[in-house]
């Protein structure tokens, strides 16, 4: 799976939609004083509320979780760009953003993502624009004197065969998935591109990697969906049909973690607030990622009844052994993040209640 920032859809996002126009944050005008570009108020850092963060990809399911977070949280100097203003691919524009407009943070949860098929059938895409996304906007936000960046991965960085759970230390230790090594090359590029400008450049650009994501903003798309939103939608048409059987992949054995990616979000704007001294202490220079999960799986026989019941559906579960299980288990060691505070709350089958009531309410949305 390639998904840990799926829903964040085609670059930029497009799932939910969080307002248009570039943000809400103070806008490119005349400066007070002298100095370089339009505003001369000094920096602020997270938790300083007055940060003027800047969230890529704030359409996407993560972005825009992290965006609900950050305001929940008093954050009032939020910097957005939808896709149609600002094409993340291209150099000089994200330049000029960076350039017109005073930004003190970035969270760069902006990604090409997608499914098994989507990574299969454009390798060249996702390799490309993730690694021109990451490269434009961590370079640009250096060039700009931002001083904290957070950067988001996914868990497919880890070695296909890795012991499970997966710790940070696994990285680099042999050879990825295939089928999404492609996309998997360009998150580990990221996280080393903030690694180096931290040793070259005494910058504090951290990295987070989540497991599986799911909740409101996912892709619900027949073609393009993981496992949650494939099984709430049929679930959802059996019980709706009154079908006696709804057919589920594999053998339901496989082992899954799935985390609710508002507890993403929170877990990112913690990392995002952490004293630079305390992320450095519980990181080292050349493996500095945090791992974000919930420390806990399920079988995807669970999974598929605690579906059954959100949904209503009362028939039988058949498992179609034709369709591949995929890896028998992938869990993320998450001591490192608990060690700096941070614990998952969302409880699974809360969490895909909640994901199948944001679901009805744009059923008809999703199905154009
Ligand atoms: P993975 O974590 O990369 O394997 O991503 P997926 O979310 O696609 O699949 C997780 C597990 O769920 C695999 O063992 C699948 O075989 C199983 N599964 C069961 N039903 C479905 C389904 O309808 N769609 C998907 N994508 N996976 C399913």
């Amino acid at each position: 799976m390639t998904g840990a920032i799926s829903g964040a859809s085609e670059v930029a996002g497009a799932a939910t939609g969080t307002g248009t126009g570039t943000g809400t944050g103070p806008g490119p005008g005349p400066g007070p004083g002298p100095g370089p570009g339009p505003d001369v108020s000094p920096p602020a850092l997270p938790p300083d509320r007055n940060a003027r963060i800047y969230v890529a990809g704030h359409r996407g399911m993560v972005g825009s979780a992290i965006v609900r977070r950050l305001r929940a949280l008093g954050y009032a100097h939020l910097v957005t760009a939808p896709r149609a203003e600002l094409d993340l691919t291209d150099q000089a524009a994200v330049r000029a953003f960076f350039a017109a407009q005073p930004i003190d943070a970035v969270v760069l949860a902006a990604a090409k993502v997608g499914g098994i098929h989507a990574n299969h059938t454009y390798p060249a895409d996702f390799i490309a624009d993730n690694l021109a996304i990451q490269c434009n906007v961590i370079q640009a936000a250096h060039a700009a004197g931002v001083q904290r960046l957070l950067f988001l991965g996914s868990s497919c960085i880890y070695p296909r065969l890795a012991s499970q759970p997966m710790r940070e230390d696994a990285l680099l230790t042999g050879p990825l998935e295939p089928t999404n090594e492609p996309y998997a090359v360009a998150k580990i590029a990221g996280i080393k591109l903030c690694e180096s400008h931290n040793r070259q450049h005494g910058r504090d650009y951290r990295s987070v990697m989540p497991t599986n994501l799911y909740g409101p903003g996912d892709n619900f798309h027949p073609d393009n969906r993981h496992v949650i939103p494939a099984l709430l939608r049929r679930f959802h048409e059996a019980a709706r049909a009154g079908a006696a059987e709804v057919r589920v992949w594999g053998s339901g054995r496989p082992m899954r973690e799935f985390l609710h990616v508002d507890d993403m979000a929170a877990a990112s704007v913690h990392v995002l607030e952490l004293p630079t001294d305390v992320y450095r202490a519980h990181t080292q220079p050349m493996l500095s990622h945090v791992n974000v999960g919930t420390g806990v799986d399920c079988s995807i026989r669970e999974l598929a009844e605690t579906i059954a019941r959100v949904t209503g559906f009362s028939g039988r579960l058949v498992w179609n052994t034709t369709q591949p299980d995929g890896a028998p288990r992938k869990l993320l060691d998450v001591s490192r993040l608990a060690a700096l505070g941070w614990r998952a709350t969302t409880p699974l089958e809360r969490g895909l209640d909640q994901t199948y009531r944001w679901f009805l309410q744009h059923e008809a949305a999703l199905r154009a």
